[in-house]
């Protein structure tokens, strides 16, 4: 069979331990028999950071702006144990938060729902696509302690003198005080970014907040979205609905999902672990980064599984869940097929996405889904195992 070929390539970005391993076996054994995959290829594995001072990370974001759509492999984050167990020369930054710099963009946690796996929440028949803001309120604060009685204020001093200052409390005994800031323009990237997403995925969008107590900070949160809605997206199809934040929770519980919530900072950092174990396994949710301007790069929401790697290191075969993994590439397969133009490459990340799901929903599994599906599993399967299980699975399905 010819392999289906690629107009322009995906920005393909290697990463650490387990979830490395698995990596090239995805590739080996999913994609590189149907796909005659172009690639640009960004090794972000922890030593190559630290040899090139960290300058991959910048080179791999700023391809990823070029080409549009991005494949990530998970990355160890440094830190002073990992500098000790690599010979690392420095600390660098999360990849993942320099990429999100660079691109100014928005990360969506969607989980990967199969039938024998049932979400805690009986409701729930789809997916809910949880969008986090990624910039500024308690994540850029500045705080205080008050050691005794006195008066604290928020000053404002604009570059040209002016001045706005408003009292916060006479506070009468020793307590705490903090401050928190957003910029419009991020606010409106963020609805931008929430915006598209719905589109693309012809899901509604919930925002949420809380702007009866909340009037000017929330407020202008809901303002920017509804502004956003009116110019740019009331003809998209997108069904745009704010809500106070908690009336959404509670109506969202009861709901069947297939949605699209927007959070602000803190309430998607919540909300979006709260989603992920809801939904089952933290290695069936995928997490894609939006850009603004409509650049996405796809990932796994889970990390390297340091684990399971020293395990693999002393020789067992694991079985480790590659499925969020497969799905990082089917989205970027798909995006860039959606681009280009290629029914083809589109059709076949599709095979790719149902084979797995078919795979697991006939008893074929990882153990961390062994352990809490419903229907009958023989024995959990190795990473191994799975991958040819749904190799298997896919040549038989007419590609
Ligand atoms: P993790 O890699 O997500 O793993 C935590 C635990 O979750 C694992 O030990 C495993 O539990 C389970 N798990 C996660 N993914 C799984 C999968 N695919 N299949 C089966 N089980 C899975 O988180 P971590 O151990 O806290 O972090 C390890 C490294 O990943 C750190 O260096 C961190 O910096 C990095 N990290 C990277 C990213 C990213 O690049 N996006 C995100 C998060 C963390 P059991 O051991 O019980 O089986
Ligand atoms: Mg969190």
């Amino acid at each position: 069979m010819a392999k289906i070929a690629m107009k322009d390539p995906v920005v393909e970005i290697d990463g650490d331990e387990m979830t490395r391993v698995l990596w090239a076996l995805v590739k080996e054994k999913l994609i590189f028999p149907f796909v005659d995959l172009k690639s640009e290829y960004y090794d972000l594995s922890i030593l190559n950071r630290d040899k090139t001072d960290d300058k991959i990370t910048l080179e791999c974001a700023d391809a990823i702006l070029r080409f549009g759509v991005g494949v990530k492999c998970a990355t160890i984050t440094s830190n002073a144990a990992r500098k000790e167990e690599y010979g690392l020369n420095a600390l660098y930054p999360s990849p993942n938060a320099t990429i999100r710099s660079i691109l100014d963009g928005t990360v969506f946690r969607k989980p990967i729902t199969v039938s024998c796996v049932q979400p805690t929440i009986r409701t729930w028949k789809k997916p809910i696509i949880i969008a986090r803001h990624a910039y500024g309120d308690i994540y850029k604060n500045a705080e205080m302690l008050i050691p005794e009685a006195g008066k604290v204020e928020l000053v404002w001093t604009g570059s040209n003198g002016a001045e706005k200052r408003i009292l916060v409390a006479d506070m009468k005994k020793p307590g705490i005080v903090q401050g928190i800031h957003n910029l419009d323009e991020s606010i409106r990237n963020f609805a931008r970014c929430c915006f598209r997403l719905a589109r693309d995925e012809k899901l509604p969008l919930w925002f949420a907040a809380k702007d009866t107590i909340s009037k000017t900070y929330d407020g202008r949160f809901k303002e920017i979205f509804q502004a956003v809605y009116d110019t740019e997206y009331k003809d998209s199809g997108v069904l745009y609905t704010y809500s106070l934040i908690d009336d959404a929770l509670a109506r969202i519980v009861k709901s069947e999902g297939a949605l699209v919530w927007a959070c602000k900072n803190y309430d998607g950092d919540i909300l979006s672990d709260m989603i992920a174990s809801a939904s089952g396994s933290l290695a069936m949710m995928t997490s894609v980064l939006v850009s603004p301007s409509g650049v996405y790069e796809y990932e796994a929401a889970h990390g390297t599984v340091q684990k399971h790697y020293y395990r693999w290191q002393r020789g067992e075969k694991t079985s480790t869940n590659p499925v969020a993994l497969i799905f990082a590439w089917t989205g970027a397969l798909a995006k860039r097929a959606e681009i280009d133009h290629s029914p083809d490459l589109f059709d076949f990340a599709k095979k790719l996405e149902e084979t797995t799901l078919r795979t697991i929903e006939s008893g074929n599994m990882t153990a961390d889904l062994a352990a809490i599906a419903t229907c009958p599993v023989e024995r959990p399967l190795n990473s191994w195992e799975f991958i040819d299980e749904i190799a298997k699975n896919l040549d038989s399905v007419s590609l």
